[in-house]
Order: structure tokens, then C-alpha cells, then sequence
């Protein structure tokens, strides 16, 4: 019998509504019950493949260095085993089978000279920043401007400490240039010459 998970044994919010939703009454290999909607494997393999490619990648090549100034380049990041459980959220003891399923859903046949996204020897980093954190921080935020407090609004403060705070060290991943220009600097070096408002600056 196909292994299989039902939505009573999943954590994930979402994940355990679409498997209510779409799933069959099977046998779940986590809680033995056989009437609750229920994915297998291969049906989870097939969701999250599609998911999990938008949010990883494989991890960039780094330089490491050990004992005996050895140096070697290996990838950074982790295994497959690592996303899938960063996905669901939670350990199965069935995590193997997972992982086959979302590496078989990915349909790639290297026997055929395709080039895999999903294997077991690839490491893998998440490739896009959460930011749904900010986003609820952002919606309080609005709200007590709006409403409560709108010149001394401390959840304001709060955010923007935190989005700001360091804005002046960062460099741009790019060009490796600072993501902040001095507007003074910058006009100056747009208009050439000195006007009384540059003579501020
Ligand atoms: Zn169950």
C-alpha cells in the first residue's frame, strides 16, 4: 500500500486544507486512520515540487579553507532533504519517500542528458527573502498611523529601525557599490558646478 499522510497528521495551515479538500479516504502511514482525506507520496511529491522550485536554489560555489591553509571550493547550502522539511514544516519518518517523489515529479531523465534541478548529492538555499513578517508589521504599522498615534507611532519607529538600521553599510550584491548615495554627491556630480543650494551640501 502507497504511503500516504492525512490532513489531521499535517501542521502547515494550507497544506492541511488542500489535502481535506483534494484528497481520498486512504490508509495515513502516520496515524493508521482510514477515513480522512489523505495524500500519497506521490500526490505530496507532485504539490510541493512546483513550490519548492520557487523557492530554492542550488547554493553558490564558496571558497573553504581548513587546517594547513588547504583551500577547496564546494557548494553552499543544503541537501533536498533540508527544503522539504523547511516546506511541510515538520519530520516524517517517511522523509526519503518525500524527497523521491518531489525529485521523480520533477519529470528530468539525466539518462537522456537533461540537467536536473532535484537530486540527493545538490545543495540547495532558499532563494527568495520571507518578507510575510513585514508585511503584517507593515499593516499594524499603517493602522496606528491612521488611527492611534500618527506623529509618535512607536510600531513605526520599531520597523524602520529595523529596515534602516544598517542601510548605510549595505552594498549592492551586484557591483558590490553602496546602496545608499549621498544626494549631495550625486547632484554634484550631475550639474558640475556650484550652485548657492550645492554650497549647503
Ligand atoms: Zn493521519
Amino acid at each position: 500500500m502507497d504511503t500516504a499522510v492525512c490532513f489531521e497528521c499535517v501542521e502547515d495551515f494550507y497544506l492541511k486544507k488542500i489535502i481535506e479538500d483534494r484528497g481520498e479516504p486512504r490508509r495515513c502511514s502516520v496515524c493508521g486512520e482510514e477515513r480522512n482525506n489523505a495524500f500519497t507520496v506521490n500526490e505530496l511529491g507532485k504539490l510541493m515540487e512546483p513550490i519548492m522550485r520557487k523557492h530554492f536554489c542550488h547554493g553558490p560555489e564558496v571558497k573553504k579553507f581548513g587546517d594547513n591553509d588547504e583551500e577547496w571550493w564546494e557548494p553552499e547550502g543544503e541537501p533536498i532533504s533540508w527544503a522539504v522539511q523547511e516546506v511541510l514544516g515538520q519530520y516524517f519518518e517517511f522523509e526519503d519517500e518525500i524527497v523521491d517523489a518531489v525529485i521523480e515529479a520533477e519529470n528530468c531523465w539525466p539518462q537522456d542528458g537533461d540537467e536536473c534541478f532535484w537530486d540527493n548529492t545538490s545543495s540547495y538555499i532558499e532563494s527568495r527573502i520571507k518578507l510575510g513578517h513585514y508585511f503584517a508589521e507593515w499593516q499594524y504599522t499603517l493602522d496606528e498611523l491612521k488611527h492611534k498615534r500618527r506623529f509618535f507611532s512607536p510600531s513605526a519607529r520599531t520597523l524602520f529601525e529595523k529596515l534602516f538600521d544598517d542601510v548605510d553599510d549595505l552594498k549592492s550584491w551586484e557591483d558590490d557599490q553602496p546602496v545608499v548615495i549621498n544626494f549631495c554627491l550625486l547632484i554634484r556630480s550631475y550639474l558640475g558646478h556650484a550652485s548657492a543650494f550645492l554650497n549647503q551640501c
